[in-house]
């Protein structure tokens, strides 16, 4: 490994800063060596303020009708080859009863853009969720809707919000996705969202197309000021019905890097070892883990709904993703020295 290559290691855990050249510089240099000195770096960051301990967030996915049509989802609007499907309202608290039972103390719910999903619908589906298990924590993703409907949700309960910034290059983003779609708006929900006091998460697709060193250091210099209290980066994996398909995806090592980057950007941030992760490598979310991220979000949708959310191609929603094994993750963790804990798993400040 190269000396300036150490010396930036370095620095970045001292400071948790780098310059927009230096990100790049790093992410064009780093070598096995320097990825598994950033690897121990992470690992010994996360371990100083989380232990061993890895959350587990039970994911619900409410439904996968969407207006938008962002040129890498398998869901978008233009697959008219898609199976939509909503839960109900039933549904729904179905699947948090038996996570709750399974010892899940985060429920998150995801779909895509779905004028269904109004304001009124979310705030009694929070409410109830909240009456009935107040020891838990509800994260939402349901994509980008005005500051409005953001307070109301929050003045309803909700904790946390996961919006991918996805690109913090706007040209980027351009490339990514329809003209009718704002990188300036999804940057003003980002910033909304904080303000109103949600533990909000970005993040972004790693390897995804005309992503470029210069435009990841844009989005780790944007994690650094941001400071989200939670990120989710996973590899770009191409979905067959969209326009983005002959793309190549990203890759398990790419990420892995990423992870220990972000950790030693943002410490104390709640980082998961995605489910893209864990659908291009039977071990990838031990790798993630082993790089610093410290959060999984394994599936409890209902069964029926699982495939039907394919936003990309060989989404992993059966197996070790499925709540009931929860029992394999938990193995799978304590094979590789972490341990699955049964909490809310807030941020640490
Ligand atoms: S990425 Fe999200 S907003 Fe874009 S089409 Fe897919 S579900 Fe809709």
């Amino acid at each position: 490994m190269n000396e300036r290559i150490k010396n930036l290691i370095e620095k970045l855990s001292s400071y948790h800063s780098l310059s927009l050249e230096e990100y790049e510089y790093l992410l064009e240099n780093v070598s096995e060596d320097a990825a598994r000195l950033l690897q121990e770096k992470a690992q010994a960051v996360r371990q100083e303020h989380y232990g061993n301990d890895v959350y587990i967030r039970g994911l619900v996915e409410i439904g996968n009708i969407c207006r938008n049509n962002c040129l890498y989802c398998g869901i978008r609007a233009g697959n008219a080859e898609c199976n939509r499907y909503r839960l109900t309202e039933d549904e729904i608290l179905s699947c948090c009863e038996s996570g709750y039972n399974a010892g899940f103390r985060t429920f998150v719910l995801q779909g895509g853009e779905d004028p269904f999903f109004t304001d009124d619908f979310i705030t009694s589906l929070i409410g109830e969720i909240k009456a009935k298990y107040p020891d838990c924590a509800v994260t939402l993703s349901l994509g980008e809707r005005s500051r409005e409907s953001y307070e109301k949700l929050f003045a309803a309960g909700a904790d946390r919000y996961l919006l991918r910034h996805e690109t913090a290059d706007k040209a980027h983003y351009e490339k990514l996705h329809p003209s009718d779609m704002s990188f300036d708006n999804r940057m003003q929900c980002l910033q909304n969202l904080k303000e109103i006091g949600f533990q909000v998460g970005c993040g972004f697709m790693v390897g995804s197309p005309y992503q470029t060193v210069s435009t990841i250091a844009k989005d780790l210099k944007f994690i650094e000021e941001f400071q989200p209290d939670m990120c989710g980066i996973g590899p770009f994996i191409p979905h067959k019905k969209t326009p983005l398909a002959s793309f190549s995806q990203g890759t398990v090592e790419q990420t892995c890097v990423l992870l220990s980057i972000i950790r030693l950007i943002c410490p104390k941030v709640l980082l998961p070892a995605t489910t893209a992760l864990g659908s291009i490598d039977p071990l990838g979310r031990e790798k993630g883990i082993l790089s610093g991220a410290n959060v999984i979000m394994p599936n409890l949708s209902p069964e029926s709904a699982r495939a039907k959310y394919e936003i990309y191609e060989g989404k992993l929603s059966s197996g070790s993703e499925a709540a009931e094994n929860l029992k394999q993750i938990k193995h799978s963790m304590e094979k590789i020295g972490y341990r699955v804990v049964i909490t809310r798993g807030d941020v640490k400040r």
